[in-house]
């Protein structure tokens, strides 16, 4: 998990269509707060037609550069994603086996700064709708007219939080560094079997390109040198062997990088940016 930069809110966000669901969600909580807020209430639930738009779905991918925004797995040749509610949607639990309270956060289904793109493990198959709050239910924003500013969410948001803050990584295992950390590691199942066997895979593989990257056949000595060459063919071959290696190495910890929050973790001096 990285920081993402989310940039301006796209323009198919701001559709009449859109703004007239805003507006007519708010004015149906207006009307009967105590209904909205029955359990199994389904008057605030929100159709996946219009935050799943297209154009909002491939801005979201774009800025995540095409990965998920809680695993950082490249995920579109396996699969679509999800469009997913930072705060969710349609109801919340504040712990796991917990009643799933009503409303969702209703008035934030078509806000850009609570959209992201994810895969359906993290999002279906582990976040769900938990959404635990450190100061729950007091500084819980239950409706429109609440300040969201008074939650004390455990969630890292991803456009928001720096998760290098609040996860390490150890052996491509992620371990907290504080209990927001944890809340993540535990919601989003980031040390989930397969998630973390590819991430081992993926290390593994850097630190060979790394190794190599660091050869420089100009300061070997002869024996070392005829070894290396041996293991490549040839001197040439050997020479571009190491330029392919140091183009990987400077790519690992990029934004666009697979799971860039391991790499910067474990190679601390790659270049980010
Ligand atoms: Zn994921």
């Amino acid at each position: 998990m990285i920081k993402i930069t989310q940039g301006p809110a796209p323009a198919a966000l701001d559709t009449t269509e859109i703004r007239a669901a805003r507006q007519r969600l708010r004015r149906r909580y207006d009307a009967d707060p105590a209904a909205c807020r029955a359990p199994g209430s389904e008057r605030l639930n929100v159709p996946a037609t219009l935050y799943n738009a297209p154009a909002i779905k491939a801005q979201l991918i774009a800025v995540q550069h095409e990965k998920c925004c809680y695993c950082e797995a490249n995920l579109l040749h396996v699969g679509y994603g999800d469009v997913e509610h930072y705060r969710p949607k349609n109801g919340f639990r504040q712990t796991r086996g917990a009643t799933l309270e009503k409303p969702g956060y209703y008035w934030l289904a078509y806000t850009w700064r609570n959209l992201l793109f994810s895969c359906k493990r993290c999002n279906g198959g582990h976040k769900r709708n938990y959404f635990p709050l450190a100061n729950h239910p007091a500084g819980r924003a239950r409706s429109h007219h609440d300040d969201l500013q008074q939650e004390q969410p455990l969630l890292l948001h991803p456009t928001h939080d720096d998760p290098a803050a609040h996860i390490d990584f150890q052996h491509a295992v992620a371990v907290a560094k504080t209990p927001r950390g944890q809340a993540t590691i535990d919601l989003c199942g980031l040390n989930r079997k397969f998630t973390l066997e590819r991430r081992r895979t993926h290390l593994a593989h850097l630190e060979s390109h790394d190794s190599m990257a660091d050869i420089n056949p100009a300061t070997m000595s002869p024996t070392d040198l005829a070894r290396e060459v041996a293991k490549c063919g040839s001197v040439p071959a050997l020479v571009k062997r190491i330029l392919q290696a140091r183009t990987i190495r400077n790519a690992a910890a990029l934004d666009s990088a697979e799971f860039a929050g391991m790499v910067r973790a474990t190679f601390p001096s790659l270049p980010q940016r």
